[in-house]
């Protein structure tokens, strides 16, 4: 199914209930923001893969944190588009009614000011303590010797973001879980639907009797199970999707 004309899109008020929407790298990838992985996101010779697991951390910590701060600069070159815009947008017209989780863990969708998108993988700007979970922000540290030390109990501090072999915090997990069950829409961006458990999230909400929209250019394991699906880029889809949305919201108060 490839709909492409947001005209033809057909949703109501009702739909508007509950309203999730699932980020991944695509969205990003909008931006210029690198994925960071395989052969592409080599660094002084070594894979990502290798570096971002708690054993690389373990056996070298500082050059886990220079790569880290590397990403972090690459990221603070690019801003957010038109696709985080639009879901800002989307959160001052239904405020509570609209759930933010995303699969990216460059903060774009802070920046682009959505007040609290729930980080299945963490964020690259944020940081807690490896043994305590104390979280820190930035001016609170020192980062002149690496790794930056714990103020509570000198543990060695950490990028709050889950690496390879680690899994998913149990509260964000669970919480992306009930808030996909209560979808009455939910629409999968830019997001493979492949990597676990976030590519269960859209197949919950369906099962739940969500109307399951697709924003990706190509195909995905979720693209046959979508009620809609657009193929055009998240910037160009999410502003007039969320105009749609705002419009039929203004009529179901009137
Ligand atoms: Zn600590």
């Amino acid at each position: 199914m490839d709909l492409t004309e947001i005209d033809s899109f057909d949703i109501s008020a009702d739909h508007l209930r509950k309203v999730v929407a699932l980020t991944g790298a695509g969205i990003s990838a909008e931006s210029g923001v690198p994925t960071f992985r395989g052969e592409g996101g080599m660094w002084r010779q070594h894979r990502p893969e290798e570096l971002a697991t708690p054993q690389a951390f373990a056996s070298n910590p500082q050059m886990v944190w220079e790569w880290y701060l590397y990403r972090r600069q690459i990221i603070a070159q690019s801003n957010p588009n038109a696709g985080h815009d639009a879901l800002v947008e989307l959160e001052k017209v239904l405020k509570d009614r609209f759930i933010l989780i995303t699969q990216n863990v460059d903060g774009l969708h802070r920046r682009a000011g959505h007040k609290n998108p729930i980080e299945l993988h963490g964020n690259i700007f944020l940081n807690r303590c490896n043994s305590c979970s104390e979280r820190y922000p930035d001016d609170t540290l020192d980062f002149d010797k690496l790794p930056p030390l714990c103020l509570n109990c000198q543990g060695q501090i950490r990028p709050d973001v889950v690496w390879f072999g680690e899994g998913l915090n149990h509260v964000t997990i669970e919480d992306a879980f009930l808030h996909s069950q209560q979808a009455t829409l939910f629409l999968s961006i830019g997001t493979s639907a492949v990597v676990h458990p976030a590519a269960a999230l859209p197949v919950v909400a369906k099962d739940s009797g969500a109307l399951l929209v697709e924003i990706n250019p190509d195909r995905t394991p979720i693209t046959s199970l979508a009620d809609a699906v657009f193929t055009d880029s998240s910037a160009q889809v999410l502003p007039d999707l969320v105009n749609k949305i705002k419009q039929i919201e203004t009529k179901s108060k009137n």
